[in-house]
């Protein structure tokens, strides 16, 4: 077998390792949390293998995940009988960081530690968290599926290395051994781990054991026995009663799910009943992931038949435009064996995505439409974050695409700042007597957009005007073309008709105008011939002398702007 090998980390591992055992150090039982995690994300891996190769689990089917300790020693363990790590595995997701977005990441570090500790905390620590309170880490795992002797010890100080070499291991899964760095015995406790454990990774679905203690009247100390008792309620969280389950509990559910280490946003929890019935746990992040745009990017859905995990990233149980969604979704009725080539084909998928997005949406609303500040704070927060994919929708989701619409914010001219806080209701609730239309100006920049000369007698007759500066509005305005019975209108499309906003006497001005510049404009004409469609007299100016206005049925300026860019 390979001999023992010494190989570097990632530079960006170096790097998160670093910051994070300065800047997690007030925060540092989360190792435990997270290893937790990593255990029980082990165990589903190994469930859903063995669906189609049921021979995995060996004489040892029934999943769990231990916490020991060593006072001489000074370790702590947790163990699984989880999936495992072959010898390339562990170099590869113990070595690097497989997150989309990284480079991105580690290139806004700013080198302030208060700063840094916030952006670290978003991106996710993991199982570098280790290293927190450890000065060296071993990790001994076996692979589902291969030989005893076929087992890889990889261990660590967390500095700028780490060693793999191959060695015997009794049982499937990984133990992940942490020396403790001096002052950090207050971890070789039962009663801190437990405390730990029950803070952080109550809702972890598995059971997690640790030796039971009993009292040594000639020891006067609790003394560890050999019986093993379950820490953890270790019952799925999502289908216990909601009466029962505690707000920081769907939290740290959250954290695990969603492998954040924030507060999610907000959330909501339901059992569906009916043709299918299903219960969904779904959850809205605080934050953007770094690999939001990132359309390969996993989806935060876990799927569940009847307790069982199934998958993770289940992209068909939540649209492309609420891929920020995260959560679990547990069905009655799908059969176990269901693989993903079923799920894209199959109606009772649809129906509880149905019935997902309609709960995201109201989810949503609620936050939108409430009186409460904080919760309106929420959506402000939440429309920073996943705005412009929300927008999507649109397009995206014609049979929600009113309640979507409602949920869009925009810049206007009424605050003529660039923060996106109008409604099309407000919108429609300030339009000016006579008003007929929801006007909007699309342009590259906000401040181009602010600076429109389309706008000029938009301001003087104060109609307040949306102005749209993201990529994709104009792809979103090409499918909303009414809100509330009121069309949508470019100011800078086709022949300004104001309608009932202008009045007699301006448009006879405009006719007058036109007459007495007819020369003038045959001129112009001619000089710029096929370079435009035609030259009109306009009283949409008031300071500018002139602009470029596209015909009603044609492209506008901005987007041909934007497919000459894309290349097209
Ligand atoms: P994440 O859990 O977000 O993927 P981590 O840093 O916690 O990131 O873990 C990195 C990777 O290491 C995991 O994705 C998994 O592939 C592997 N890993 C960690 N712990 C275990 C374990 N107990 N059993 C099997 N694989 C593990
Ligand atoms: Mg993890």
């Amino acid at each position: 077998s390979a001999p023992k090998e010494t190989l570097g980390f990632q530079a960006e591992v170096k790097q998160l390792l670093n910051l994070m055992i300065h800047s997690l150090y007030s925060n540092k039982e989360i190792f435990l949390r997270e290893l937790i995690s990593n255990a029980s994300d082990a165990c589903d891996k190994l469930r859903f293998e063995a669906l189609n190769n049921s021979a995995l689990y060996g004489d040892d089917a029934e999943l769990k995940i231990r916490v020991s300790f060593d006072k001489d020693a000074r370790t702590i363990t947790i163990s699984d009988n989880g999936i495992g790590l072959s010898r390339e595995e562990a170099i590869e997701h113990l070595g690097t960081i497989a997150k989309s977005g990284t480079r991105e990441f580690f290139s806004a570090l700013t080198g302030d530690q208060a700063k840094d500790a916030h952006l670290i905390g978003q991106f996710g620590v993991g199982f570098y968290s280790s290293f927190i309170i450890a000065d060296k880490v071993t990790v001994v795992s076996r692979r589902a599926g291969l030989e005893a002797n076929q087992a890889v010890c990889w261990e660590s100080a967390g500095e700028g290395d780490f060693s793999v070499e191959m060695v015997d291991k009794a049982g499937r899964g990984t133990d992940v051994i942490l020396h403790l760095r001096d002052g950090e015995d207050e971890f070789l406790s039962s009663w801190k781990l437990r405390q730990t454990i029950r803070k952080y990774s109550d809702h972890i679905t598995l059971p997690i054991v640790m030796k039971k203690e009993s009292w040594d009247e000639e020891k006067k100390a609790q003394v560890e026995t050999d019986e093993d008792e379950s820490v953890n309620k270790a019952s799925a969280l999502w289908a216990r009663p909601k009466s029962e389950i505690g707000d920081e509990e769907y939290k740290e559910f959250y954290k695990h799910v969603a492998h954040d280490f924030e507060d999610p946003l907000a959330y909501v929890h339901a059992k569906v009943e009916g043709k299918q019935e299903y219960t969904q746990l779904l959850y809205i992040p605080q934050r953007a992931p770094f690999d939001l745009w990132d359309r390969n990017a996993r989806h935060g859905i876990k799927l569940y038949v009847r307790r069982v995990f199934i998958m993770d990233d289940a992209e068909k149980l939540m649209p492309v435009y609420l891929r920020f969604v995260r959560g679990v979704v547990d069905s009655n009725d799908l059969p176990l064996n269901v693989s993903r080539e079923i799920l894209q084909e199959s109606k009772d998928i649809e129906t509880i995505r149905g019935g997902c997005v309609k709960k995201v949406l109201s989810m949503l609303e609620s936050l939108a439409d409430s009186e409460d500040a904080a919760e309106k704070e929420k959506y402000a927060n939440f429309w920073k974050e996943f705005g412009r994919v929300l927008k999507e929708g649109v397009g995206e989701d014609f049979a929600n695409k009113d309640r979507i619409a409602k949920l869009l914010r925009f810049a206007s001219t009424q605050s003529d700042t660039p923060d996106e806080t109008v409604s099309l209701a407000d919108y429609v609730s300030r339009m000016k007597e006579g008003q007929e239309k929801i006007y909007y100006v699309t342009a590259e920049t906000f401040t181009a957009a602010k600076n429109s000369p389309h706008l000029e007698i938009f301001r003087k007759k104060g109609i307040e005007v949306l102005l749209l500066s993201d990529r994709v509005d104009e792809w979103v305005i090409g499918y909303l073309t009414e809100f509330d019975g009121k069309s949508l209108q470019s100011v800078a499309k086709g022949g300004l008709d104001l309608g009932k906003l202008e009045d007699e006497a301006e448009k006879k001005e405009a006719e007058q105008a036109a007459d007495e510049y007819k020369e003038l404009i045959e001129k112009i004409k001619t000089a710029l011939g096929e370079k435009v469609k035609d030259v009109r007299v306009t009283h949409r100016l008031t300071d500018s002398p002139s602009c470029v206005v596209a015909d009603e049925n044609d492209m506008g300026g901005n987007l041909a702007r934007i497919l000459k860019a894309a290349g097209q």
